[in-house]
């Protein structure tokens, strides 16, 4: 299993996203992998705030394609059909459900053409975690 982005992503900001993303995406690429032999590939992780609602910027959430990049990130090697992206939808919000009722992963176009967004919950964000966020600074390193 390897995981694909489209140019322009910043590869090192996969490991900065929420864990239960990662988990999720994980299974997507699995699933796809498995069933539809495609790896869709990442389009965006973490992005300012102005760009949207801000749940990008607290790793809460991950842009990924119906397409299968190449390696370089630029060529498109694979298309997800119709009916896979309708099956992927439906196992991923029955197998991941959320708890305030909204749905784990949509296919929608927000200006910058269709993608997928799968997107986990606030309180599970360790971004948003004050004790981590203290663990994580320097301040406490240097005491
Ligand atoms: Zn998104």
């Amino acid at each position: 299993m390897t995981i694909k982005f489209k140019h322009g992503c910043v590869y090192q900001d996969f490991f900065k996203l929420h864990p239960r993303v990662i988990e999720i995406y994980g299974f997507i690429v699995f699933y796809c992998n498995i069933h539809y032999e495609i790896t869709p590939s990442i389009t965006s992780m973490l992005r300012p705030k102005a760009d949207d609602s801000g749940v990008h910027e607290t790793g809460r959430a991950l842009d990924f394609s119906e397409f299968e990049y190449n390696s370089g990130g630029i060529d498109i090697v694979k298309t997800m059909t119709k009916k896979a992206i309708k099956d992927l939808l439906s196992i991923v919000n029955d197998l991941f459900p959320r708890e305030d009722g909204k749905e784990t992963l949509i296919y929608h176009d927000v200006g910058r053409g269709k993608h997928f967004h799968l997107q986990v919950e606030y309180h599970q964000s360790w971004y948003n975690n004050e004790r981590v966020n203290i663990a994580l600074s320097k301040e406490r390193r240097a005491s």
